[in-house]
């Protein structure tokens, strides 16, 4: 059978290198590849749900648990006195390319709205 694990799950088993900066029982942060800001982390669920679509009343305390990481991690990488944006990309047009639910922290920067 085809192994269909995401890059993300890949990186949560330790099959591909990733700066981890968080790990619990529900998920793990690590730094993107490709930095947006000078903070920008990425905090992933363990299970391996395709984007925010596919969310379900169930995973409501995961979600919840996601932002409170995420908030956790702010403060740690010194930038949530100053500010910072989560962002779930949901979907093609929004610019999802990773179909593996995460939530992005970017931070250390001013930002502009509406996002590009
Ligand atoms: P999205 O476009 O919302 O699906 O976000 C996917 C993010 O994953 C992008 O910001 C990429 O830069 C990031 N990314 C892709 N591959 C890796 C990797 N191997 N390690 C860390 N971040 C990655």
């Amino acid at each position: 059978m085809a192994d269909e694990k995401t890059l993300f799950q890949r990186i949560i088993d330790e099959e591909i290198p990733a700066d981890i900066v968080h790990e619990d029982e529900r998920c793990v942060a690590f730094r993107d590849n490709n930095p947006q800001a000078p903070v920008h982390l990425l905090v992933v669920p363990r299970e391996p749900i395709p984007s925010l679509e596919a969310v379900s009343e169930d995973d409501a305390p995961l979600v919840g648990h996601l932002f409170v990481v995420a908030r956790r991690l702010a403060e740690q990488e010194g930038i949530a006195e100053d500010g910072y944006r989560t962002v779930f990309n949901c979907g093609g047009a929004a610019g999802q390319t990773v179909d593996h639910l995460h939530l992005h922290l970017l931070g250390g920067r001013t930002m502009s709205w509406p996002p590009g």
